[in-house]
């Protein structure tokens, strides 16, 4: 007889850092960059522009919206964008400049989720969009652009936003750090060539279109000048120090270029594989180069880019440890109480949870400025892993507790029946269009959410999720003044109000 050994692993992952190879490409197109090469020309010929490190860190804001189906389904997990925004910073570490999270919003919104490129998506996200200047906005969605599934992530000057897929938003920050490139006045490397392939049958042109704007090709001689002025200072992106590349990277697999290209002049091509502005995608991205760095700085001290800088940020200091003496007592199995020690200068903390039995574990999770939560809603008898991480905003690298798990009880404590109780209902402004609901319930329920002018105009009403536990919910307000709210379900509504301005 065979001595069965049940070993009970908790084989369950949270997500990790993952290098796999990205096969696609950026979505910011040829006309896109146009604009954003002549952003940089007009700021480079701005005298005013300091582009000189200071030592002092440039603190930029960001907002992620990390959108949903109508129904709140296939939202990517809060703690993405913590690693997100954790890996970018360690790129852009060397120009000054640290990233912070300024808000993360759920939108609830199958246009966008679905397509945030489609008629309908766009105009949705832009709607939303022109309430936040107070930030570089990233919308999160499924796909960048239904209709074009290799869209990675995308600059949109005219809007000037962010786009991803939700799969590049996570320990992979090469993709969104490429964006913000764009985003910070960068055009590619192979600015000229979006729209046409080099034909090694052919003599290299001088020249090549642009929905019909010429466009100056880059040769391999970095000295060479034209009417008195460096030639790769007016060509393709307009730095001396990113090698001429006639977009060598798209479709090249491997990080060390080798092909027919020469220049116009019979010189082969030395590409820069490893530049962030390239398109060499398979993970060869590393640096940018010195005149790009400083086009950025300038581009961050531009006029158009004031708004960034609008409001000072006090930087919070380091958040060093995960949540200490993590704890799940369980009452039953509809009342679990889960907490944790509160972590020096760490502000919030993202709660994740899953049933162990699923294969493709389902999780939820919240945000949570307490240290503590119960759960209600919970399956009878069943294993559930739980983990928690506590960042602050300026401290996004999340410092999380290890996987832990309990098992839920068979027997309930009663509570199933109880009426909805609500407590520490309150609305917080915290500027430029953005407030948050706080609340506290007993139980799980949907409950209504009006929104209210101060002569009690209905001015919008939705149906609000509500956890068992601590609720964070944020939201965004059309203009300014006093409004007033309602929360209520068939049994019974709390209402209040707030100040924006
Ligand atoms: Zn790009």
């Amino acid at each position: 007889m065979y001595k069965l050994l049940f070993i009970n692993i908790l084989f369950i992952t949270f997500g990790s850092y993952s290098y796999t190879q990205t096969h696609g490409f950026c979505g910011t197109g040829a006309q896109e960059n146009h604009l954003i090469r002549e952003r940089m020309f007009q700021n480079r010929e701005n005298k005013s522009l300091n582009s000189t490190r200071s030592g002092a860190i440039k603190y930029v804001p960001i907002n992620y919206f990390l959108t949903a189906k109508n129904d709140g389904t296939g939202r990517l997990r809060y703690i993405k964008v913590l690693e997100n925004i954790c890996d970018i910073n360690r790129i852009y570490a060397d120009q000054e400049i640290s990233f912070y999270i300024r808000s993360i919003n759920d939108v609830n919104n199958t246009f966008i989720y679905d397509d945030p490129s489609s008629t309908f998506g766009f105009a949705a996200l832009n709607n939303i969009e022109k309430n936040y200047n107070n930030g570089i906005n990233l919308f999160v969605a499924s796909k960048a652009n239904g209709s074009s599934q290799g869209v990675l992530a995308f600059y949109n000057p005219t809007g000037d936003y962010l786009v991803s897929e939700s799969a590049q938003v996570g320990g992979k920050g090469y993709v969104l750090a490429h964006e913000i490139g764009h985003f910070l006045s960068l055009a590619h490397t192979f600015y000229g060539w979006e729209s046409t392939t080099y034909d090694c049958s052919q003599a290299c042109p001088t020249e090549v279109f642009i929905g019909g704007v010429s466009v100056k090709v880059e040769y391999f001689d970095r000295e060479l000048t034209v009417n008195g002025k460096k030639h790769c200072l007016i060509s393709a992106d307009g730095f001396c120090d990113t090698q001429a590349d006639y977009n060598c990277g798209f479709g090249f697999n491997g990080c060390v270029w080798s092909g027919c290209m020469v220049d116009p002049d019979g010189k082969g091509l030395n590409p820069d594989e490893k530049n962030i502005m390239s398109y060499f995608l398979n993970n060869c991205h590393e640096f940018f180069s010195e005149e790009q760095k400083a086009a950025m700085a300038r581009d961050y001290a531009s006029s158009a880019r004031s708004y960034l800088r609008a409001t000072a940020h006090t930087p919070l200091p380091p958040v060093e440890n995960a949540p200490g003496n993590p704890t799940a007592l369980i009452n039953g199995f509809n009342s679990v109480n889960i907490k944790w020690d509160a972590v020096p200068n760490a502000t919030h903390y993202i709660l994740e949870y899953a049933p162990v039995s699923l294969s493709t574990p389902q999780f939820k999770n919240h945000i949570l400025q307490r240290t503590d939560t119960t759960f209600t809603n919970l399956t009878k008898g069943t294993k559930y892993a739980w983990r928690v991480t506590a960042y602050n905003a300026t401290n996004p690298c999340p410092k999380s507790t290890a996987i832990l798990s309990f098992t839920n009880s068979n027997f309930g404590v009663g509570t199933n029946d109880t009426e909805l109780e609500l407590s520490d209902v309150s609305i917080q402004y915290s500027g430029l269009n953005q407030y948050t609901i706080n609340l506290f319930a007993n139980k799980s329920e949907l409950l209504q959410f009006n929104l209210y002018s101060v002569d009690g105009k209905l001015l919008s009403s939705e149906n609000l999720n509500i956890q068992a536990g601590a609720n964070s919910i944020r939201k965004y307000v059309d203009g300014t003044g006093l409004f007033l709210f309602q929360l209520s379900n068939s049994q019974r509504s709390i209402s209040g109000k707030f100040f924006a301005y």
